[in-house]
């Protein structure tokens, strides 16, 4: 297991004096049990470091012992997949209208496709539809305006209640790691503390149907094209599938980010990096199909992938200023509702 471990702290920069420095790209493996309650104040603060570094560096890192038990996760895993097993007519009841609310079900391949009516448009339109993909979009369930997009129990059994308690894990593990940040930032442990805690979150479900190989083989073809978050953190639960990669900035070059059992994949957003003054590093990201597998002479089918997304935002009325001990501000101030809904108007028009 360690020299897998190990295995995952890429050195894509030059070995040679202080180029490395400037140059390496590590996704490093962080347990987090010494952060947690109990620990020394020396624990927590050597813990806190080692995050900001590599959010500087990388802005990637994987999270062990991050307090949500495994089990959890599996379950919250099979209802997902439970949920994407329901007939197309089910899900489509419940879709996504509106960022704003930004909850529902996404159905992104079917959209692009059927807005054109030409045969031969639809097809060109599917053999390069870059994301390959459904989701399921689910807020903080007391939102006064929103509501959350739930299917009927009899249809998803125990759904709603394991993706609400999921949700609140989530959002108790962005508490502790922005605690973290804080520390690692020479800030009050508790500096983010009422700027973060309303749970103006989006947990999102992922599915990656299996697929034949030639729709995705085309340039720039991926089951999610490169991009980066857009709020604090993101939380990412993988399964063992696989293809998340990380673009290293110095060289251009994707690193794959290999899941490894029990833990979180964790990635620094876009607002969290304009709030940082850039400090912390936002990195594109992207994922690419695994291998696939033939199905006869001519075709070859990739393995479907399962992931959860948890992105987590400030309050939606804070304002996200230059933070402190992060050099002179570069970006006016925005407000947290402003910028996402900025975000995901564009990405959904
Ligand atoms: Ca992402």
């Amino acid at each position: 297991m360690f020299a897998f471990r190990a295995s995952i702290i890429i050195r894509g920069g030059i070995k040679r004096g202080l180029a490395t420095e400037a140059t390496s790209f590590r996704i490093p493996l962080i347990d987090f049990s010494k952060f947690q309650a109990g620990s020394s104040s020396q624990d927590k603060k050597e813990t806190a470091k080692e995050i900001v570094a590599a959010f500087k560096e990388s802005g990637f890192i994987y999270l062990s012992n991050h307090g949500i038990a495994s089990p959890v996760v599996q379950n919250a895993f099979s209802k997902s997949s439970e949920f994407f097993r329901l007939p197309a007519e089910v899900k489509d009841k419940l879709a996504w209208a509106d960022p704003r609310s930004n909850r529902g079900y996404v159905q992104i391949g079917r959209e692009r496709v059927t807005q054109a009516t030409d045969a031969a448009e639809i097809a060109a339109l599917r053999a390069k539809a870059p994301d390959c993909k459904e989701t399921m979009e689910i807020g903080r369930d007391w939102d006064s305006v929103w509501p959350n997009q739930w299917p009927a129990e009899k249809d998803a059994p125990l759904f709603k209640s394991t993706m609400l308690g999921f949700f609140n894990d989530c959002h108790v593990l962005h508490t502790k790691v922005m605690r973290a940040i804080a520390l690692g930032l020479e800030l009050d442990e508790l500096f983010f503390e009422n700027k973060i805690d309303q749970q103006s979150h989006n947990l999102r479900l992922l599915s990656y149907p299996a697929i034949k190989r030639a729709l995705l083989d085309g340039e720039g073809q991926a089951r999610a094209g490169a991009h980066s978050d857009y709020g604090t953190l993101t939380l990412l639960f993988q399964d063992d599938v696989g293809g998340l990669e990380a673009k290293n900035p110095h060289t251009g070059q994707f690193v794959p980010a290999a899941p490894i059992p029990d833990t979180i994949v964790v990635n620094v957003g876009d607002l969290l990096s304009r709030w940082s003054n850039d400090v912390l590093r936002s990195t594109l990201h992207r994922v690419v199909a695994p291998p696939a597998t033939p199905i006869n002479s001519q075709e070859a089918i990739t393995r479907e992938r399962k992931s959860i997304a948890f992105f987590c935002n400030p309050n939606f009325t804070q304002e996200i200023k230059c933070l402190p001990n992060c050099g002179e501000a570069k970006y006016p101030a925005v407000s947290t509702e402003e910028y996402i809904v900025g975000r995901l108007a564009a990405t959904y028009s």
